[in-house]
């Protein structure tokens, strides 16, 4: 597939800067081929916002996330207990019972599921047909559409964009979609990986193709504010790096609150600066496993494990057996000039297993290596005991 590419000025100020900070081009699997895809990262020199001024159009990317996104995504304790965490902060804003929520970008998590076992009502959003058409099951509340083009009679209590802000190509449309379908006193609730809290895979996954807007709490806020909503609460949650807001709309806020975000080039350098650590501790990591002799299995064929075998080991990368991933569409293909086999592979070699995939999907991961009877000593996991935060 070609990718139709578009120039993206800040959101917030209209100013355009064409001076990355970041530039790098990805190899994703989209229908079942590596595609080059270009990453360029820029920062407002007006109000700080950092953003993909480059990148794929509204189209192209709608064209992606349907062959990206093909599993319902969190069903691993990690991401329950994440959920739950974000209901506690919004429970206290919701009333105890019969408020009705919508959940923007689902992709059939469990958060509509577990707002409906508190007595509310809880419709979610999917855009990618897809799924909607393989795990929702004719479920009505599972409606298949992207927050842009939505439209419906309905009016919400509560409206979720978890994980969803940062990948909306044209964020100021999809607030006013929001605004329109909000009850009145209704709450709009963002989730957005937070800036100042360095990813914990590093630059190269979170600076990405998909990843249009890097939100610090400040940037974030100017943003919303410029929709004409309001902050009625806020938490940076240190546990799952993230920014929570929630909103109320509010036609004052435009002109109330804008406060340029003069730390975002500090925080990049020291986001760069801990990805020089983390690099340095997985290289370790994987050294120390081969020292012992022998090959590595990577599990995962994605950017963290591009990132691993083009910055991490190159040098070490004929150590590297093959990959494993569990995309049907990826196996028997090569990945960074390894060959990608099917999980049932790990109990063909007696070759440590390295998951490379996210930190997310370790635990996933780790379980279906135990239930197919790999010994608990060949899973090498990289993300548990590191060192996150940076701010
Ligand atoms: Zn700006």
């Amino acid at each position: 597939m070609n990718l139709e590419y578009v120039l993206r000025d800040c959101p917030v100020c209209g100013r355009s800067n064409r001076d990355p900070f970041f530039c790098e081009t990805v190899t994703p699997f989209i229908e079942g081929k590596q595609v080059p895809v270009s990453v360029s990262v820029t920062v407002c020199d007006d109000c700080g916002l950092v953003y993909n001024d480059r990148a794929p159009s509204a189209a192209s990317l709608k064209h992606v996330y349907r062959f990206l996104f093909r599993t319902p995504v969190g069903r691993s304790e990690r991401h329950k207990k994440k959920n739950r965490s974000q209901i506690g902060f919004l429970a206290p804003h919701l009333a105890a019972s019969g408020a009705l929520a919508l959940d923007v970008g689902s992709a059939l998590d469990p958060f509509a599921a577990q707002l409906r076992e508190m007595g509310h009502e809880a419709y979610e959003l999917e855009p990618s047909k897809e799924l909607v058409e393989k795990c929702a099951q004719g479920d009505p509340r599972v409606i298949n559409a992207a927050i842009e083009d939505f439209d419906s009679p309905l009016r919400f209590d509560l409206i979720a964009l978890r994980e969803v802000f940062e990948h909306l190509s044209d964020p100021l449309a999809a607030l006013d979609v929001v605004s329109r379908h909000l009850a009145p006193r209704g709450l709009a609730y963002i989730d957005v990986p937070d800036l100042a809290r360095a990813h914990p895979c590093g630059a190269e996954s979170y600076f990405n193709f998909l990843h249009l807007w890097h939100f610090t709490e400040t940037s974030l806020a100017n943003l919303v504010a410029k929709a004409g909503f309001a902050v009625v609460a806020r938490r940076t949650d240190p546990v799952y790096e993230s920014i929570r807001l929630l909103l109320q709309k509010d036609p004052g806020a435009a002109r109330a609150c804008f406060t340029p975000d003069g730390r975002a080039r500090e925080l990049i350098a020291d986001y760069f600066a801990l990805e020089s650590r983390e690099l340095a501790l997985a290289r370790g990591q994987l050294t120390e496993l081969l020292s012992r002799g022998g090959k590595l299995v990577l599990w995962g064929a994605g950017f963290r494990t591009e990132a691993l075998l083009r910055r991490c080991i190159p040098d070490l990368a004929g150590r590297v057996d093959c990959l494993i991933d569990s995309d049907r569409a990826k196996q028997g293909t090569d990945f960074c000039g390894k060959r990608i086999q099917p999980p049932a592979y790990c109990l063909t070699t007696d070759s440590p297993v390295v998951i490379s995939s996210s930190p997310s999907s370790e635990e996933a991961i780790e379980k279906a290596m135990l239930d197919m009877g790999v010994a608990p000593g060949r899973i090498v996991k990289m993300f548990e005991h590191r060192v996150r935060r940076i701010a």
